[in-house]
Formats: structure tokens, sequence, C-alpha cells
């Protein structure tokens, strides 16, 4: 995914959405699939590029990360996957093949604002 892209989008969304008496945008809480590809830091450096001047102008990003699913094709039992680790594609329980379930999340949860 192009943080640049998604930078502007998240600045779009939040200027339309807070309340016009806002004084300044502190904190952006945004829910990341683990494998939705975004990095942080570039999308950090984006959005701090793109908010400048405005109200969003140093406001924080906070990712709050949700794993994907990783499920046992044979047995069914589901481990977490944060996109971190190495992918297990055996199941450890009973060694069937793993299927990875994923959600290519990304959107706002909520917005702090003074
Ligand atoms: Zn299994």
């Amino acid at each position: 995914m192009h943080e640049a892209t998604v930078a502007e989008a998240i600045l779009g969304l939040v200027l339309k959405s807070i309340p016009p008496e806002t004084l300044l945008v502190k904190k952006i809480n945004l829910v990341v699939g683990a494998l939705s590809g975004i990095e942080k830091e570039s999308l950090d450096l984006y959005f701090a590029e793109l908010s400048k001047g405005g109200k969003a102008a140093g406001a924080e990003l906070n990712f709050s990360i949700k794993p994907a699913k990783l499920v046992c094709t044979v047995c069914g039992k589901v481990n977490l996957f944060n996109g971190r680790e190495k992918l297990q594609e055996k199941c450890l329980s009973c060694g069937g093949l793993n299927k990875l379930e994923t959600e290519k999340l990304f959107y706002i949860d909520h917005v702090e604002v003074i």
C-alpha cells in the first residue's frame, strides 16, 4: 500500500469528522491488520508533512495491530499471526496444512481532540 495515499486519506477523513470547535487533533487511533503492509514509520512521515499548519498538525498516529488468523485445515486449530514472526505453514498440533485467513483491515477507530 502507498503510505502517502493512506496518510492523505486519514487526514481528509479526520478533518471532515472533527467538530468545528476543535482546536487540535491530539491522537488518531487506527486499527491495522497485521498483513495490511502499512509501514508505521513511513506513514508517520507522510502524515506529519501533509498535516503541517492544520488542525491535525503534530497529531500522533496510534497503531493497534490486529493479528491475522492461521487455521489448520485438518483439525481446525486457530493460531494468531501478527505478521512479524515466521509464518507457520504446518499446524503445531497435528502437522496439517495451515490456511491464512487475512483481513486487509485498516480503519480509524477514534480520534482524540482538544
Ligand atoms: Zn491441526
